[in-house]
């Protein structure tokens, strides 16, 4: 979602592995696709540079489509039925918040800039890669010791002090390891598993979704449906700077109809405020979001499918814009019916977002049952 607004287990050392479910409930997810899931979030896709991501993601959706484009900034399209005339979107984004080498001092310290919705608050003793043309490097952010903080001078993390160490005393020692201005930064922290259900790591915002889009495709073919019409397994790049490969692949695709799914704040921890953001809880389902671009004759279908499938959902209303690429859709392409199906998700741009895996296989069965209702020409206008 764009920002306009260690305990637990490690992946391979987990007591409860992701691909076994810890209840009875029979998982929708395989073994295999939680194996991609898990590659697929350690995978860096900083804005703008999310290529490997839209590569891996690709290969894999390939068995359950007949074909696949790109667009120029790489956004990767899954098409089912090529040929036929009514266009049906799912889409999510690829793209992962990160920083940018903004200056190298002469000491060798590197400030940063953001790309995407990066918090500054949660910088100081992370871990990071920075991203070169000789590979990754590493680096931390340093912060000065508690011993030597004082009430008068104890500043809070901003964007004008937080900083890199890269174990260089010169400017000229960091630009001999490749860096340079212009490269990103991730977090290198991974997926792991909390209480056998809740899924952790960095970027879950929005990569859960290209996850999840794709597991609709493989239940899709899986379960030998054929839908009356063309399906785009749309991955879009560049959401958190403004919805911007949304912006791009609607006018590229002018489809009839798109069901986005993005995360959303879960406000159940401490210091949310539910008179601010609503009352929304990880594990009691998918949030349907409405506001203006959200389109109701759509919404409506997407709740229908939920009753018919005894899929549990939560309700959230957003002012004016939704904050994801449903506005993008919506308002694009002289205007395409759309509908918001989110992931509730806890601690949005950390390194520790954190969503429920009950929810996980809800929005994949929400999306799946609704493109099972909709029809070969839905003529959605709300009169005519
Ligand atoms: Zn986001």
């Amino acid at each position: 979602m764009a920002k306009k607004k260690n305990t637990g287990t490690s992946a391979k050392k987990r007591d409860t592995p992701a691909g076994k479910a810890p209840n009875k409930n029979k998982s929708i997810l395989t073994a295999k696709s939680l194996d991609f899931m898990e590659r697929y979030l350690n995978n860096a896709s900083p804005t703008g540079f999310e290529s490997s991501g839209q590569r891996m993601w690709l290969d894999h959706i390939g068995p359950w489509v007949d074909t696949y484009f790109t667009d120029p900034y790489g956004t990767a399209v899954g098409v089912v039925n090529p040929s036929a005339k009514y266009k049906v979107v799912i889409e999510a984004h690829a793209d992962e918040i990160s920083w940018f080498v903004h200056y190298i001092t002469n000491e060798g310290f590197i400030y940063v800039r953001r790309n995407g919705g990066s918090d500054h608050m949660i910088a100081p003793s992370k871990r990071v890669n920075i991203h070169t043309d000789k590979g990754i490097v590493k680096a931390i952010f340093g912060w000065p010791a508690i011993h030597v903080r004082t009430p008068k001078n104890d500043p809070a993390p901003s964007l004008d002090n937080i900083f890199l160490d890269c174990g260089c005393a010169s400017k000229e020692e960091v630009e001999k390891l490749g860096v340079h201005v212009g490269c990103v930064i991730t977090y290198e922290d991974e997926f792991m598993v909390l209480n056998g259900k809740t899924f952790v790591g960095r970027a879950l915002d929005n990569r859960m979704g290209g996850f999840m889009i794709a597991e609709v495709a493989r239940l899709l073919k899986e379960q030998k449906v054929k839908l009356p019409f063309g399906l785009y397994v749309t991955n879009s790049v560049q959401e958190e700077v403004g919805l911007r490969g949304a912006e791009m692949i609607v006018e590229r695709i002018k489809p009839d109809l798109a069901l986005v799914t993005d995360v959303t704040h879960d406000t159940q921890s401490p210091m949310m405020n539910k008179i601010q953001s609503g009352d929304i809880a990880c594990g009691k389902g998918p949030v349907l979001a409405y506001g203006p671009a959200v389109h109701n004759n759509l919404l409506k279908k997407v709740i229908a499918a939920a009753g018919t499938n005894k899929i549990p959902f939560q309700r959230s209303a957003v002012s004016r814009a939704t904050g994801t690429d449903t506005d993008a859709f919506a308002y694009g392409a002289a205007g395409v019916p759309s509908a918001l199906i989110s992931l509730p998700l806890r601690y949005m741009h950390t390194t520790v977002e954190s969503v429920d895996r009950q929810d996980v296989e809800n929005v994949i069965k929400l999306i799946l049952a609704t493109l099972r209702s909709l029809k070969a020409n839905e003529d959605l206008r709300y009169f005519k």
